[in-house]
């Protein structure tokens, strides 16, 4: 595209934009694609109080915006996107993430997803604390939020246009840039072809690499929110905003938020090349761990270790990465994390010879498309890494749904027939290649891959006679969401770390495998009831600021280790109290349990909004046996002297002269039991009914008890 192409305005709104105040610009965009509806909503107090930002404003406007039977593809849906009043401030790492919420095509309920790339910070500062997009447009639209001019836009989007983002993001600068300096002012949400053919689908937030001169960009990769945007006909979100500054937050002591921002940089600086190297080799580092202690999911989480897992480990992406170049995506994160393989040659699909950048890989996806699904060739995880992102796919969803079909075919589900011809054997990179191009062109086996792995269980044994048993144990998906890259079988606080989410098994809800498996910390379903309490809702507090987890536990202060509860991070816990003191200036927040009872308010908002769309009871909470215990003999076997003596010293049953499957029997019983009880435990703990839901004390001693909230529990009571 070379000259900026001609396009139609099909609806537009000028307003005034204003100056953000305390964190909030006080004010949210509603956009219907349907009748071409742009408006402005006020931010209530109430709002301000009970949902803060971020994700707890997305579940408020998403909840008044559909019914209880609105299904994910209903004009009526839509995609809430906010970034949280502490979100876009300079002066502290981690502080320019977006979060998006949607009704899911894979859960069919409530999904959350946090992002990088400046869009959410880019947009509050052009005056909007959230962008509401409802309705379905007739043909292609760009939603453009252009806060120079102070001008909302629906754009009939140019026929020249790419869908697929490493081309569209480029497309948008160009189109929307009037000059090379303003391009560091534009952000674009986009998505892909993928996301058009499955229910996989991701976002691609950008931002400009002034360093690189090219867009790069970040995921919302959880959920498929990209396949709703792409069923709503956006081809890009964009806004324009142009003259960040560190106090363009306008916060009520910039001080304070300096003061503790300037500690961490030094911290970071100090600590991060003693601790997990964030800076130069990322997420990736955890590879070597997960893959030390027997947590790399391997072969469809059969397995947590791989002796080729050394070819994929942190190291050889060190050695990729282009170092030299700070890698935060957002302004003023010291901790840099977001790496690039620069100048990679792709070698198939439709870009074949295209030198491109390919932003990551992060752990998740080395764990889900590589040792789950026994590759490990880095070429082919920058491939399908480079594609997955072009095409709006999750990588998460796209490694564990491949690893699933991988053990169906091996175990003879599948054949060659069904898969159109690909030998999806566990090692097969180029059959899972090929499989990922299908989903980007929307044909073959990749239409039924696409769908994910609780859809496929479904097609495999009312059309190809699978056992459902068997694909309801392997089958790594609980509440229609497949797992993120971690074994749980051995942390029975992980199972409910991932059983017992509002979303789906996604580790940014509770990661407690070390503090239950590895130091023992939490013995007693009690301490790991106060764990599955304390973590969800400490992790989900970065999603109602608009903030990233990581400067959080990936790096820590130098005596961390001495302090009470280590794993809590005590200081950097008082630095986001500061900070949102800081920006904010509310003076009714004094300590980190402050902030616990705000995402509790959130959190239990959005337990009741799953009740409303018919899910949020105890069987929603359901996980799969592999995520408990090994479900084939080979599985049992591989780790038999471990399973043999947990069945010594923990069930009382001598393993001695009995089958292996007479012992699989038995420990499933028990693992099965134990998952039952920290269920309890956990309902307790949240003030939770014995079916899982929120009393009507808990919604009124969180301020959530609206009279349409309480309607929803009444009828569950
Ligand atoms: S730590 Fe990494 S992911 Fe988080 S904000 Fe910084 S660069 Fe982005």
């Amino acid at each position: 595209m070379s000259a900026k192409p001609d396009y139609k305005v099909l609806a537009e709104m000028d307003y005034k934009v204003g100056q953000v105040e305390r964190g909030y610009a006080n004010r949210t965009l509603y956009v219907n694609l349907s009748d071409n509806t742009i408006a402005s909503k006020p931010v209530t107090q109430e709002m301000k109080d009970i949902f803060i930002g971020g994700r707890g404003f997305g579940l408020w406007l998403l909840w008044h915006g559909i019914g209880a039977e609105t299904k994910w593809n209903d004009p009526e849906n839509e995609i809430v996107i906010s970034p949280g009043p502490i979100g876009g401030i300079t002066q502290y790492p981690g502080t320019g993430k977006s979060l998006v919420v949607s009704l899911s095509p894979t859960t069919h309920s409530v999904m959350d997803s946090n992002v990088g790339g400046h869009f959410g910070p880019l947009l509050k500062f052009a005056g909007w604390d959230a962008i509401e997009v409802q309705g379905k447009a007739e043909k292609d639209v760009i939603v453009y939020v252009d806060g120079v001019k102070g001008k909302v836009s629906i754009i009939e989007a140019p026929a020249e246009l790419e869908t697929n983002t490493h081309i569209l993001a480029e497309q948008i600068l160009e189109m929307f840039a009037e000059s090379e300096s303003e391009k560091q002012g534009i952000s674009s949400v986009s998505a892909g072809t993928g996301a058009e053919h499955t229910l996989i689908g991701c976002l691609n937030f950008s931002f400009y690499d002034v360093r690189r001169r090219a867009p790069r960009v970040k995921q919302a990769g959880r959920g498929g929110i990209g396949t709703v945007f792409r069923d709503k006909k956006i081809k890009a979100l964009v806004v324009k905003y142009l003259g960040v500054k560190g106090d363009s937050n306008h916060p009520a002591d910039r001080e304070r938020i300096t003061k503790v921002g300037v500690k961490m940089h030094k911290e970071i600086h100090d600590n991060d090349p003693l601790q997990c190297n964030m800076r130069q080799v990322g997420t990736p580092y955890l590879v070597k761990i997960m893959n030390d202690y027997d947590l790399l999911p391997t072969h469809n989480f059969k397995f947590g270790s791989h002796p080729e897992a050394e070819k994929i480990v942190g190291e050889v992406w060190k050695r990729r990465f282009t170092q030299g170049i700070p890698d935060g995506c957002w302004y003023g994160c010291t901790l840099s994390c977001s790496h690039s393989v620069d100048g990679y040659t792709l070698k198939t699909g439709p870009y074949k010879g295209q030198v491109v950048n390919v932003d990551g890989p992060e752990y998740e996806t080395i764990a889900g498309c590589g040792s789950n699904c026994g590759i490990f060739d880095p070429d082919a995880l920058l491939e399908i890494n480079f594609y997955c992102d072009t095409y709006g796919i999750d990588t998460i969803s796209f490694g564990t749904l491949t690893a699933f079909v991988m053990e169906c075919y091996e175990a003879g589900v599948l054949n060659k027939e069904i898969t159109g011809g690909l030998e999806l054997n566990f090692g097969n990179a180029e059959a899972a290649i090929e499989l990922l191009h299908q989903m980007g062109r929307g044909e073959g086996f990749g239409l039924i891959a696409g769908q994910g792995v609780r859809r496929m269980k479904q097609i495999f044994a009312e059309e190809y006679g699978a056992d459902p048993a068997f694909l309801q144990d392997i089958g790594m998906e609980a509440k229609g969401l497949e797992y993120s890259e971690y074994v749980s079988k051995e942390s029975l606080a992980q199972q409910g770390g991932y059983g017992l989410t509002n979303k789906g098994p996604q580790h940014d809800e509770a990661w407690l495998i070390f503090m239950d498996m590895v130091n023992n910390q939490i013995p007693t379903f009690e301490d790991k009831a106060e764990a599955l309490h304390y973590f969800p809702m400490w992790r989900t507090w970065f999603g109602l600021n608009g903030l990233c987890k990581l400067p959080w536990n990936d790096i820590v202060p130098a005596d961390n280790a001495e302090t009470d509860e280590p794993a809590k991070v005590p200081e950097h816990v008082q630095n986001y109290v500061e900070l949102f003191v800081g920006v904010t200036g509310r003076q009714d927040v004094k300590s980190g349990e402050d902030l616990i009872r705000m995402s509790e308010a959130v959190y239990n908002f959005q337990r009741v909004f799953n009740l409303r769309m018919g899910f949020g009871t105890r069987e929603h909470d359901a996980i799969p046996y592999r995520s408990m215990g090994p479900v084939t003999v080979e599985e049992y076997e591989s780790r038999a002297e471990r399973y043999d003596k947990q069945l010594k010293e923990l069930v009382g049953f001598d393993p001695e002269g009995k089958t292996t499957e007479e012992k699989m029997a038995t420990l499933r019983k028990y693992r099965e039991d134990q998952y039952e009880k920290l269920i309890d435990a956990v309902y307790e703990r949240r003030g939770w009914t014995k079916n899982g839901i929120p009393t009507l004390e808990t919604l009124k001693r969180l301020r959530i008890d609206f009279p349409e909230v309480v309607e929803v529990v009444k009828q569950h009571l």
